[in-house]
């Protein structure tokens, strides 16, 4: 599916010697890139549909961007994706609605020559992804925990174990078992030795999983959470997994007439981080999303100037190592929310005085 010749990266060697051509263009300057993103079910995807349309067009592309619908978001998405295909796409980025159903897309893109390029979300099982862009996502789930237990150490400093629970995101998205498997490698030697406590028990993947990553699921559970295990006892910090269900979460806690536990997020959403600069949600990660969208349109940009994009290692998709560009997250607290967001003009407005 990509339509280079020779993908490894370290296939220069293929170039006759001396040759100094400028490489063949890949395909049209005008081309149609096609861009599948799933429901808007945080801010991150809603910006990127914008950010999309526009970057294609400043590029010189054909911009075609869709959104998977809430009710049916799969079927939405198989469909889009194969009306990109039948309309010629060159290339088609992918924000999976779900990272495991997109099989027969991605055989029919494959056969028409389109090169498939998987946004935030990894496609899984396929060997027909072409590239990967993405934020490091092991890391978000590292930073997630260190900044849960710096907030416990600042908060909880006195008490000898700390009493927390743990929810992860949607089982559909590829990359809520990567962001809790990150958090897990800080957290779980803390758990052993006795510092951490899940009093509800509830400690795997599945257990702690949030159905289609909405904010009432993430809401009812901790509610249930709170009335069945923590009769007579404090809860001292939650490891979220994104903004719209820390908000989820801290809502449960404060219903319940409860002091405000340490809770993270993900997103830089504009609600939470108002409520960061409040001292209410304790953090948060910015992953850029114009940083995103520009990456990724730069990789259909060297592909239609007959180049091999910029790539930063590769990611396991469970069927092949798919050549990736990652970008770094970086985790904000109220301390360094004005230096995070400093460059970016609607966030950084909520840190000022
Ligand atoms: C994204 C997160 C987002 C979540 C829910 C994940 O795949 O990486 O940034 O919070 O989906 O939309």
């Amino acid at each position: 599916s990509v339509a280079l010749t020779g993908c490894g990266r370290a296939d220069t060697g293929a170039e006759p010697e001396g040759s100094g051509a400028a490489p063949e263009a890949g395909f049209a300057a005008d081309a149609t890139i096609g861009v599948a993103l799933p429901d808007r079910t945080s801010e991150n995807w809603v910006l990127a549909g914008d950010l999309f349309t526009n970057g294609l067009e400043e590029a010189g592309f054909t911009g075609n961007v869709q959104y998977a619908g809430s009710s049916n978001s799969v079927g939405d998405q198989q469909q889009q994706i194969q009306s990109m295909i039948s309309a010629g796409a060159e290339v088609i980025i992918i924000g999976a609605a779900d990272t495991a159903q997109l099989a027969t897309q991605l055989e029919a893109a494959d056969a028409a020559d389109i090169t498939v390029i998987a946004y935030d979300r990894l496609i899984q099982d396929s060997e027909l992804v072409d590239y990967y862009v993405a934020f490091d996502n092991f890391h978000v789930g590292e930073l997630q925990a260190q900044s849960l237990l710096e907030g416990l150490e600042a908060q909880h400093g006195d008490v000898d174990t700390w009493n927390i629970e743990l929810f992860s995101g949607s089982a559909d998205d590829s990359n809520s078992a990567v962001f809790f498997d990150g958090a897990m490698s800080v957290l779980q030697p803390k758990i052993d030795d006795g510092t951490l406590n899940i009093v509800s028990g509830q400690t795997t993947v599945q257990q702690t999983a949030t159905e289609d990553w909405a904010a009432e699921n993430a809401q009812n559970r901790m509610d249930t959470i709170l009335q069945s295990s923590y009769e007579g006892q404090d809860l001292h910090g939650v490891l979220s997994p994104n903004d719209n269900l820390a908000r989820a979460i801290l809502t449960s806690v404060q219903g319940a007439g409860r002091d405000v536990p340490v809770v993270t997020g993900q997103d830089s959403e504009v609600e939470s981080v108002q409520s960061i600069v409040a001292g209410v949600q304790y953090s948060t990660i910015y992953k850029d999303t114009r940083a995103l969208v520009a990456a990724s349109i730069e990789m259909a940009q060297a592909l239609q100037a007959g180049e091999e994009p910029t790539t930063t290692g590769t990611q396991d998709n469970g069927a092949f190592e798919v050549p990736s560009n990652l970008l770094e997250p970086v985790i904000v607290t109220q301390e360094n929310a004005a230096e995070a967001y400093a460059d970016n003009e609607d966030l950084a407005p909520l840190t000022e005085g």
